[in-house]
Formats: structure tokens, C-alpha cells, sequence
């Protein structure tokens, strides 16, 4: 996502750049993607706002339950609300129209941007200039090297030295199940969290209410695979919620049974420094967080922003990544470090409502309320 979003607007600025996938078919997650009020400013910066609107649906309320009893333990207002407060919408986005909607405005401009199954090795960098080796493709070079890859990054490893990232002992689990399958009631445009010791069962309506999206995330696991396309049995999930309330029963006797997913949830220490004179990396492969504040992928749109900005405002390549690094490297640690401190809190017996409706981040504006800089168009 960080590294799509960093294209489309470095293009759009008038760059010549190529995107490196390793997936020969990337584009299909099968999951939903929460967009905060930060990362759509990136969006509309991209002239990108009202197509993601027409994609999203658009909860109006967060709701909190006690996953064993039921009890409503807490709602937070979203919709116009966070309008109001933070210039734009709480969006629920098929993770596959996200993708899609950048690789569309990419080629459109440039139809030989992206080249998927390139799985890069790592680089050698030189004073004027950066080869990227890949495992079957002969090298490329380029004047700038964004390391955009990943929780498991090539790039970074070349660049800060193979280190082992963190096991957390979570497991997520994710599935989208037709709404057709489900009894009427779970169309409402809620963001549904229900939680138990060590666990969280999460599901909103997705793409026009045909979907219901469900990540459940639970601790104490031995899965150490990540990835999306990991498959999972339904009797796995029907177990770690077996004491769930039946509103919840009801979603898992609906989820599909060939279409369940898992993930083990890794992250890694801050880094203090992420970029060298030509190379930086951005998204996850700067800052892996776990997804308890759901920010993951917004962290890294805010991050392309700043990179395109930098790299707009600076012609030398190493002044571009050393102010691109400046304006982030404080707000993304911050990001990481409070996800792994959610993921502790949410790790207690009594884990609490307002862990999960990000309420005190909302109040203090420093989650929804940061915005981009104006990002040129050529
Ligand atoms: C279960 C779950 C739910 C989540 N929900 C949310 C949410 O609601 N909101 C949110 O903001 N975040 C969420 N996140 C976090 C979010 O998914 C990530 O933070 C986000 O995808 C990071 O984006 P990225 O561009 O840095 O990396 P990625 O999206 O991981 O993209 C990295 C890309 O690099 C490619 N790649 C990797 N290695 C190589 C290589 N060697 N050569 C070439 N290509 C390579 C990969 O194939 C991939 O396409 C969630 C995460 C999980 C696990």
C-alpha cells in the first residue's frame, strides 16, 4: 500500500519511477482495510477522496461488547462526527479495492510502472547511484531506492542487518463472509468489537453491504506463519470463541469454510535511523506495528506523503530522505509503540473498552488529526 501510494504521487509530480513486486498476482487480500481521517488527507492529496468514498462504507458508530455477556460496554460516534472534528470520514474498505483503485491511477499514467514477480534481494548502493539485484531478474539502477517491502524487507535487512522480527505469541484471523449468509442486523453501519481475555472478535459491513469483514485476534499462540494466504479452519476459530455470546456464534456459523485465513502477528524495535544517502524505507519495512490501533497501513500512506514532499522540495537525493526521515521518524516509532502497548493492555484478563475504540487517541487529535503537506502536481 505505502509503497503504490509513494508512486502514485511521485508520478503525479512528474518522476520517472518502477514499483518491484515479488507476488506474481498481487491484488486479492480478502480483507477489509480501515482508512483514518490521516491517511484519507493522503488520499484526496492524490486526488484520490472520492473514488475511495465511493468504495467504503462508512461506519457511524464504534461499537464495544463484552464477547461473553453481550453488554454494550462502550459506543464511540464516527461518521459525521469524525467529519467534523478531523476534516474527513472513518472509511471500511475492501483491502483489494485499495490496491486496485492505485494500480489503476498508476498505469494510467505510466503503463510500464509496476513489474510484479520481481522478488528483490537487496542493493548495492554508490555515490551516484543504487543496483537493486533481484533473485531471477538482472539488476536495476536507480538514483532513489524506497524499500517499501514489507514486514520481512530485503531492503532493510541490507540496510540495518538481518534481525529476527518479534513473535508476539497473537494470531489474526480474517475472513469476508457474503451478507447474504447472515440473519438480518448485521448490515448496520457499526464497527463491531467484542472482546474476552486475550481475544477480540471484530466485523462491519463491507463493499455496499455485501460483506460482512471479521478479523479476530487472540494471544498465547503458537502459528508462527504470516502472510496472506494462509488458510485456517473454521473449527480453529469456533474454538478460541467457544464461550462467545450468540451474536457471535452467528457470524462464525456463517464463515465460509474455504474461505478462512491466519497470521501470525510479528513487529520489530523502532529503528533511529532508516535511510542512507540514496536508500530509505517506508511503511511497514520502517515500523512493523501489530493491528490494535489499526493504523498500520495508514502510517505508511503518511509516510509516502512526506517522501514525495521531501523529494519535491529537494533535488539532492540525500537531503530529500534525510528530511522525509525527519518528519517521521518521531509520530511512526510513537504509532508502533503504543500498538505494542495496546497489544499488552489487550493481553490482560479484563482488557478494556476504550482500548479499542482508540477513544484517547481520538481526543487528542495526534491519531486522526495529522495532515499532509501540499503535495505537487506537475
Ligand atoms: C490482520 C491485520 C489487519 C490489519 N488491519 C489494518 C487496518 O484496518 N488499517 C490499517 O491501517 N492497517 C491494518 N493492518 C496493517 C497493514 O496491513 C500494514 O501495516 C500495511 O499493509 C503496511 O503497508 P506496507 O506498504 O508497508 O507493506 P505491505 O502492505 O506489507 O506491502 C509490502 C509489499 O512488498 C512486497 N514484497 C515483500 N518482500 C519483497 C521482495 N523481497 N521483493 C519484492 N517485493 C516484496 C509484498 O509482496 C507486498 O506487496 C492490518 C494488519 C493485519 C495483519
Amino acid at each position: 500500500m505505502g509503497g503504490l501510494t509513494a508512486a502514485c504521487g511521485l508520478l503525479r509530480a512528474g518522476h520517472r519511477v518502477r514499483v518491484f513486486e515479488q507476488s506474481p498476482d498481487p491484488g486479492e487480500f480478502g480483507a477489509g482495510l480501515s482508512i483514518a481521517p490521516n491517511a484519507a488527507a493522503v488520499l484526496e492529496q492524490l486526488g484520490l477522496r472520492d473514488r475511495i468514498l465511493g468504495l467504503s462504507n462508512l461506519p457511524q458508530e464504534g461499537r464495544v461488547h463484552d464477547g461473553r455477556s453481550g453488554e454494550l460496554l462502550s459506543t464511540t460516534p464516527y461518521g459525521e462526527a469524525v467529519r467534523e472534528h478531523f476534516g474527513d470520514y472513518y472509511y471500511q474498505t475492501p483491502r483489494s479495492a485499495l490496491y486496485d483503485l492505485l494500480a489503476e491511477t498508476i498505469r494510467a499514467m505510466d503503463p510500464d510502472c509496476i513489474h510484479t514477480g520481481h522478488r528483490v534481494a537487496g542493493y548495492t548502493e554508490h555515490r551516484d547511484y543504487v543496483t537493486l539485484h533481484f533473485d531471477e531478474q538482472p539488476d536495476q539502477q536507480a538514483e532513489v531506492l524506497i524499500g517499501a517491502d514489507g514486514l520481512r524487507s530485503a531492503i532493510r535487512g541490507s540496510m540495518v542487518g538481518e534481525v529476527p522480527a518479534r513473535f508476539t505469541r497473537y494470531i489474526a484471523w480474517r475472513a469476508l463472509i457474503p451478507m447474504a449468509d447472515l440473519p438480518e442486523g448485521y448490515q448496520a453501519p457499526c464497527s463491531n468489537v467484542w472482546i474476552g481475555p486475550q481475544r477480540n472478535f471484530v466485523f462491519y459491513p463491507l463493499a455496499d453491504n455485501t460483506l460482512l469483514n471479521c478479523a479476530m485476534f487472540a494471544g498465547d499462540s503458537d502459528w508462527t506463519e504470516e502472510g496472506w494466504r494462509q488458510r485456517a479452519e473454521v473449527a480453529e476459530i469456533r474454538e478460541a470463541y467457544r464461550d462467545f455470546h450468540p451474536t457471535v456464534q452467528t457470524v462464525i456459523d456463517a464463515l465460509p469454510a474455504d474461505g478462512c485465513y491466519k497470521w501470525a502477528l510479528f513487529d520489530r524495535d523502532p529503528l533511529s535511523r532508516w535511510h542512507t544517502p540514496r536508500v530509505a524505507l517506508l511503511g511497514d519495512a520502517a515500523h512493523p506495528m501489530l493491528p490494535f490501533l489499526g493504523q498500520g497501513a495508514s502510517m505508511a500512506l503518511e509516510d509516502a506523503a512526506e517522501l514525495i514532499y521531501a523529494l519535491d522540495q529537494h533535488a539532492d537525493p540525500g537531503e530529500a530522505l534525510s528530511a522525509y526521515q525527519a518528519a517521521r521518524l518521531e509520530r511512526a516509532n510513537w504509532v508502533l509503540m503504543e500498538s505494542r502497548a495496546a497489544g499488552e493492555r489487550f493481553a490482560s484478563p479484563n482488557p478494556s473498552a476504550s482500548l479499542f475504540s482508540n477513544d484517547q487517541a481520538m481526543q487528542t487529535g495526534k491519531l486522526f488529526g495529522w495532515r499532509p503537506p501540499t503535495l505537487a502536481k506537475a
